[in-house]
């Protein structure tokens, strides 16, 4: 869990990270272009290392108990004190199903089932991808836990939608609300 803060600090951070010094032999890493159409590549100046600035995998969930969406309080930078739906980063080799469902236990204490992917979404000049499942709760009760100040329920006409996190948050409350409204037209 030590490493996750670690990852969560760089969340949404649009550069990333300025790494100055190839893993592998220690050597100055610097920008160069190496095929045309692609962008500058960091490559290190002893060995033949190249350090690709590959984009981070973030895994959510929408969980929905009795027709309202459980929304975080984010507990940590970036976006601190704002809301957003349960998920943090993949590790390497995990299902993304998988990382939705550990990353909403670790942080509501609730046992989730994941649904068909609501979507994916990206943006230019965004490291993150982030992919969204509808969940049904499966037992628990909602808690603040890991980088979680407060968890709330949040019927769909009461969303702080001025307070969201990110434009993710905001993207895939949009799209999952217009879809359970074009299955249960009210
Ligand atoms: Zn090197």
């Amino acid at each position: 869990m030590a490493e996750g803060h670690t990852q969560h600090q760089h969340h949404h951070d649009h550069h990333g990270p300025h790494f100055r010094f190839c893993p592998k032999c220690g050597g100055t890493l610097s920008r160069q272009l190496l095929k045309p159409n692609e962008p500058k590549r960091l490559v290190c100046g002893s060995c033949t290392f190249i350090f690709y600035d590959d984009p981070k995998v973030a895994a959510c969930t929408i969980p929905v108990i009795q027709g309202k969406i459980l929304l975080l309080q984010r507990g940590i930078e970036p976006g601190y004190g704002k809301w957003v739906f349960p998920g943090g980063f993949l590790d390497r080799g995990e299902r993304v199903e998988d990382a939705a469902i550990r990353e909403t236990m670790e942080e509501t204490g609730l046992t989730v089932e994941v649904g068909h992917l609501l979507n994916a979404y990206s943006y230019p000049g965004y490291p993150v991808v982030v992919l969204v499942y509808p969940a049904t709760v499966l037992a628990g009760e909602p808690q603040a836990l890991d980088e979680t100040l407060a968890v709330k329920l949040f019927a769909p006409a009461d969303i702080p939608w001025s307070e969201l996190a990110f434009p993710s948050t905001t993207d895939a409350l949009t799209e999952y609300l217009s879809r359970v409204e074009k299955s249960h037209p009210s």
